[in-house]
Order: structure tokens, then sequence, then C-alpha cells
């Protein structure tokens, strides 16, 4: 007999994908590390998924399906560069045991003879259009400058040559872009490390570091949402939170 087929849509077939490959991630990840793609953001929601804390609310489809088409797009530029000979690295994972960094940036490029850290970024048009129209000195935050620094920084290891980062913004929408060229000092790599250096300290002494003094519309969307406010409420230490809010193993 032929297997049974449970899906009615196209669509549910998706989701049921992205749930199994939500499920393989789970169980393959390893969270012991400070994330380069969380640099710059809450550090109290970075510390928390290093705790392993069950998440809040699962990510609506509409986001997972967005983040998907993002790695797609990621994928043909690479691809293109890879076929016109630019390539030096792609996707390397950069890790750093003393103070548990672990990064992985998107391309290592020849450019002009030299050598670039390349960040592809693709946004919503809206997202696209409001921060182009920002003025320029505005135009990246700086939490996406400082996970490029961190790049750099430990890749300037195995690549003493390199220098210069970029950040390449796609509009996944209207197919625009726009490119910016950096050329970091060492106060940028400090910030880095300053910012391992005090997450590092807080988890040897089991302390969760405190909210955002503004909570704003990421907190909305934050994993650990419910933990960070019962934290607060119910001045729970690390291992009570750990208690309440530790991933049950299955
Ligand atoms: S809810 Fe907001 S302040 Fe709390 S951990 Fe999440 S992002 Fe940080």
């Amino acid at each position: 007999m032929e297997k049974e087929v449970i899906y009615k849509s196209f669509d549910e077939v998706l989701r049921a994908f992205l749930d199994k490959d939500d499920r393989m991630h789970r169980h393959g990840r390893d969270n012991d590390w400070w994330y380069a793609s969380s640099l710059g953001t809450c550090k109290r929601q970075h510390y928390m998924r290093r705790m392993g804390l069950e998440k809040s609310n699962k990510k609506q489809f509409r986001i997972r399906f967005v983040g998907k088409d993002g790695t797609a797009g990621h994928e043909w530029r690479e691809t293109a560069a890879k076929s016109m000979g630019v390539v030096v690295g792609a996707e390397e994972r950069l890790v750093d045991e003393k103070v548990r960094y672990k990064g992985r940036y998107d391309l290592l490029i020849n450019l002009h003879n030299k050598l670039v850290l390349l960040d592809i970024k693709t946004q919503r048009p809206e997202a696209f259009f409001y921060r182009s129209r920002k003025a320029p000195g505005e135009k990246v935050p700086e939490f996406q400058k400082l996970q490029l620094a961190s790049y750099i920084y430990f890749a300037r290891r195995k690549y003493p040559d390199l220098k210069e980062g970029r950040i390449y913004y796609v509009d996944r929408g209207g197919g625009c872009r726009e490119e910016f060229i950096f050329n970091f000092d060492d106060k940028m790599f400090k910030k880095v490390l300053d910012e391992l250096n005090y997450l590092n300290t807080c988890w040897e002494k089991k302390l969760i570091p405190p909210a955002l003094e503004k909570k704003d519309w990421k907190c909305r969307f934050c994993d650990f949402k419910d933990a960070c406010k019962e934290v607060d409420k119910n001045k729970l230490n690390f291992n009570k939170t750990l208690q309440t809010y530790g991933k049950q193993i299955k």
C-alpha cells in the first residue's frame, strides 16, 4: 500500500517541513556560546538563549517563511560570487573558546585585489525603505556594525590582511540594493570584546543581566519574554529561572 499522505495543501507541507527542520536543529544545537548574531542586542535575551530556556511563544509561520526566503536569497548570491571567482571563504564558522564566541560570516571575497568580509542582509521592502531614508550616518544600525566587527576581529586570526567589512542590503520585494563599507578601528573591536567580557562575567557569577531599559517592539517578539517578566516580578535568580523555564528533556 502506498504511504498515506495527510497534507491537504502545499502550504501545509511547507509548514510541516519547517516544524521538522526546527526539531532537527533544536536537538543538534549546542547553546553554550555567545553568538555573533545576538551581539549588540538585548544582553538578557542573549544570556537566556545560552541558558537554554524554553521559548515563550512559537514564531509565527509568516516570520519563519521570511527567514527561509532570506536564506535562499543568500544562497544564489553566494553561488553567483563563486561562479565569478571572487570567493575566498563562505559561511565559515569562527570560534573563540576563551570568550565563548561563535559566529559564521556570509562571504569573504576578493574585490579589487583586497579581502572584504561581506554580510548580506535581506529586508522586507518597508524595512529597506525606512532604513534607506535615514540620515547618512544612521542607515546601518549599531548592532549590525558590532556583529560585522566581531566577524572581522576573529577572522583576522586566519586572514591577517583582512581590514574591510561590508554590509550589503537587499530589498526582497523591490530588488533595490545598498552596500556600506567599514574599516573599523580598535575602539570598535574593544566594544566587541567588552560586550563578550561583560556577558562572561555575568555567566561566571550566575547573574542575569538587566532587561532593556526601554522595552520596545523587540520585546513583543522576544523568545524569552515570559521568563524575562518573571525574573523581575518575582526576583528569580539564575537557578530558579532555569528550574522554571529550562528545557524539559523529552
Ligand atoms: S523581553 Fe525585552 S528586555 Fe526582556 S529579554 Fe526579551 S528583549 Fe530583553
